[in-house]
């Protein structure tokens, strides 16, 4: 299995509009963070979880010529704004793609997107062409489990996924017991972790480490990262098997 990190950055990107601090201006690539995505690669299938706002360049720099289902964390505009752009996989695939929801994001999803949930003539052209899937419970993509992990996002609900040794927990700020005891013996951990300093809605560095010390995956990575983080510097300061993702970062899992 691999997983291509398309995305590293908080809601707003980094740079951030209208801001030139030294991170906002740094020549270091891994500091140009476009908003969180990642795509789940394994027997020749593309999974991509969530479709931010940067999800046409986000492809086009990965080259990301096909995916087979969209599976969403929530419903947050940093993490759907892009769906309209996966229409020209619904050209490429010539079918509709499977999304994957909870209610709730389902629910948004059709608010906000009323005509990509409409049966049109010209869906999958002009508009995209969707076959959703509300998640109650792990289900199975092409032959590989996903198991939604419940996280708590400030006062809202979000879902992580375990996908064999790996597991994907972005906008949390804080785990439910009950979600520890299903990320134990991880191989590779993505974990929200958006600055040193706390933040309501998201986990601080301090917070992360301390997850990371409970679970002990072999090796994690932090993500949404914001403008408060030069890359360089930060993982410096962090112990060798937590790293900072990036855009275009792209991680082998060994098992499925
Ligand atoms: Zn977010
Ligand atoms: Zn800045
Ligand atoms: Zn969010």
């Amino acid at each position: 299995m691999r997983i291509t990190v398309l995305g590293s950055g908080t809601s707003t990107g980094v740079p951030m509009i209208g801001c030139h601090c030294p991170v906002c201006s740094s020549d270091d690539l891994r500091d140009r963070r476009s908003r969180c995505s990642i795509v789940v690669h394994y027997q020749n299938r593309h999974i991509l979880v969530d479709t931010t706002p940067e999800l046409r360049l986000q492809a086009i720099a990965a080259r990301l010529d096909r995916i087979d289902a969209v599976v969403f964390t929530h419903a947050h505009a940093d993490h759907i704004f892009g769906l309209d752009d996966v229409r020209r996989y619904n050209t490429i695939l010539g079918s509709p793609l499977p999304i994957y929801a909870a209610e709730d994001t389902l629910v948004a999803l059709e608010r906000i997107f009323p005509y990509a949930f409409i049966k049109q003539q010209d869906a999958g052209f002009f508009r995209p062409a969707l076959a959703p899937n509300r998640i109650s419970g792990p289900f199975d993509l092409f032959g590989v489990s996903w198991r939604p992990i419940p996280l708590l996002h400030a006062r809202g609900a979000v879902l992580g996924f375990r996908i064999g040794d790996f597991a994907y927990c972005t906008d949390c700020s804080d785990f439910p017991e009950s979600s520890l005891d299903q990320l134990r013996n991880l191989q590779t951990l993505i974990i929200d972790a958006l600055r040193p300093r706390p933040h309501p809605a998201h986990l601080s560095f301090a917070q992360a480490l301390t997850l990371i010390d409970r679970l002990q995956p072999q090796q994690a990575y932090f993500t949404h990262l914001s403008h408060d983080v030069s890359h360089a510097q930060a993982e410096a300061g962090l112990p060798p098997r937590v790293r900072l993702c990036y855009d275009g970062l792209t991680i082998t899992i060994p098992r499925v």
